[in-house]
């Protein structure tokens, strides 16, 4: 079913990755019953909603045409792009950043059981790491999917940019309103709209890939102190 629905969309996986994402489902399954980690269970949604969603990002030419050595995933969740990612690109070295620790504590089981050597995995909030020197203005790539709106998000996700690097959102068919909201985040993180790319998840969901790139070094003002880029958007 998994090399189906990848094939289906060019992405190809070789048995060992068919296995690691077919294991993947089974933790996710059973874990989510003791913790919350997706609303999703059953299982040809969770390969389309999840795991076919979260590998799009291959299918994108700035990806492809880009060096690519470190990516960052704020707000991974279950592991959503990140941990898909990793799986489908073992020479990328993959952070998973989340501030619920019970999330974090999944993550390092599965990576364990399938034997993920490319993860690194980080409890804390985006305000907070992104601060870090090891941190910022050091990823290639910085993806994100539902996480929050663009302008928070961008607050969130540009410190953690190089520069020349790109800021990834995965979004809705609204995400054209978000972009109007984002214009003074775009112009005080000074990141630019380079490409918007479109899918469609199983001929139904609309899925956007926004591609923003970071113009320069981050202004030492952001990100602001822990809930403010919420509470406040830029
Ligand atoms: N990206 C995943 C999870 C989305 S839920 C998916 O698409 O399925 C949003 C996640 O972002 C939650 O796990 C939450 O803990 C995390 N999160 C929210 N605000 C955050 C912040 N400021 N810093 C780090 N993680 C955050």
């Amino acid at each position: 079913m998994i090399k189906k629905v990848f094939d289906s969309y060019d992405i190809l996986l070789s048995e060992y990755q068919c296995n690691q994402l077919n294991r993947y489902y089974e933790l996710l399954v059973e874990w989510n019953e003791k913790i919350n980690l997706t609303a999703i269970t059953d299982y040809e949604e969770v390969i389309w909603k999840h795991f076919l969603d979260s590998a799009l990002l291959l299918k994108c030419s700035v990806f492809q045409q880009t060096k690519r050595n470190r990516i960052l995933d704020l707000g991974t969740g279950a592991g959503f792009p990140g941990l898909v990612l990793a799986i489908l690109c073992p020479e990328c070295e993959f952070y998973l950043v989340d501030s619920l620790k019970k999330r974090i504590d999944f993550l390092s089981i599965v990576c364990e059981e399938l034997q993920i050597e490319n993860v690194q995995l980080f409890h804390g909030r985006a305000e907070e790491c992104g601060r870090r020197k090891d941190f910022r203005n050091q990823f290639d790539f910085v993806i994100s999917r539902a996480v929050a709106q663009l302008p928070v998000l961008m607050e969130y996700c540009v410190p953690f940019v190089k520069k020349d690097g790109y800021f990834v959102s995965y979004k809705g068919k609204k995400y054209n309103d978000e972009i109007k909201l984002s214009e003074n985040a775009c112009q005080k993180l000074n990141i630019q709209l380079e490409k918007v790319e479109e899918f469609r998840i199983e001929d139904k969901e609309e899925r956007y890939l926004l591609f923003f790139k970071n113009l320069s070094m981050t202004d030492e003002k952001y990100p602001r102190k822990s809930g403010k880029p919420k509470k406040n958007p830029l």
